[in-house]
């Protein structure tokens, strides 16, 4: 078991993540079995859910005459359209049913505002604006955060990147995550991470 310092960030594990869903990651339903065995190994586990509403400005469907995996500028900078996904309140939004962590305490949902994205659970992605989710990590005593979920090399990647630069240790649990990899983005995300002294893990060493 961790101890009280250790924290399980378990990134958007969502309906419309999953293959057969709006926005499919690959074998992204492989991870649930080893989500839920590692969190029974960690006292303090937070979740996040991708939270947007229908008129959200990561849709390509927002954008006329685009499509989906486009990017277009954006006040804030490049963004990648995405197919419509987690739409609040949507079966597509809820968390995958075979997900079993009864004890997490905390739900961080992510992405609410129309005119911002957030792959981050900490910044969203006009990286100024805070999900708060820092500041809670440091008053519960948050030493060590070990991120997992969807996806790798988006919504994990960044969280784990913002959480380096929150001043915790940090380690991405590869095997517990998935990638969409689009035009080179996972190879990049790991370039970034390990340049951020993100350790890359895998499940079977995490609890031993
Ligand atoms: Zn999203």
């Amino acid at each position: 078991m961790k101890d009280a310092g250790d924290v399980l960030l378990v990134i958007d594990v969502q309906n419309d993540f999953m293959p057969g869903g709006a926005l499919a990651v690959a074998h992204g339903d492989e991870i649930v079995p080893v989500v839920n065995q590692l969190a029974r190994g960690f006292r303090q586990v937070v979740l996040t859910q991708d939270w947007h509403p229908a008129a959200h400005r990561s849709f390509a469907a927002n954008h006329a005459g685009r499509e989906p995996f486009d990017t277009v500028t954006l006040p804030y900078g490049n963004q990648v359209l995405w197919p419509v996904h987690c739409v609040q309140d949507t079966p597509g939004a809820e968390l995958h049913r075979d997900l079993d962590i009864p004890h997490a305490q905390l739900v961080i949902r992510k992405g609410l505002r129309a005119e911002v994205d957030s792959y981050s659970a900490f910044v969203e992605a006009d990286r100024t604006t805070s999900t708060g989710l820092a500041g809670y990590l440091r008053e519960i005593g948050a030493k060590r955060v070990w991120c997992c979920g969807l996806a790798t090399d988006y919504c994990v990647a960044w969280s784990a990147l913002d959480a380096r630069a929150a001043g915790f240790d940090v380690a991405l649990i590869e095997d517990a995550s998935r990638a969409i990899d689009l035009n080179g983005s996972l190879d990049a995300a790991w370039r970034q991470l390990d340049a951020a002294g993100v350790a890359r893990v895998q499940a079977a060493d995490v609890l031993r």
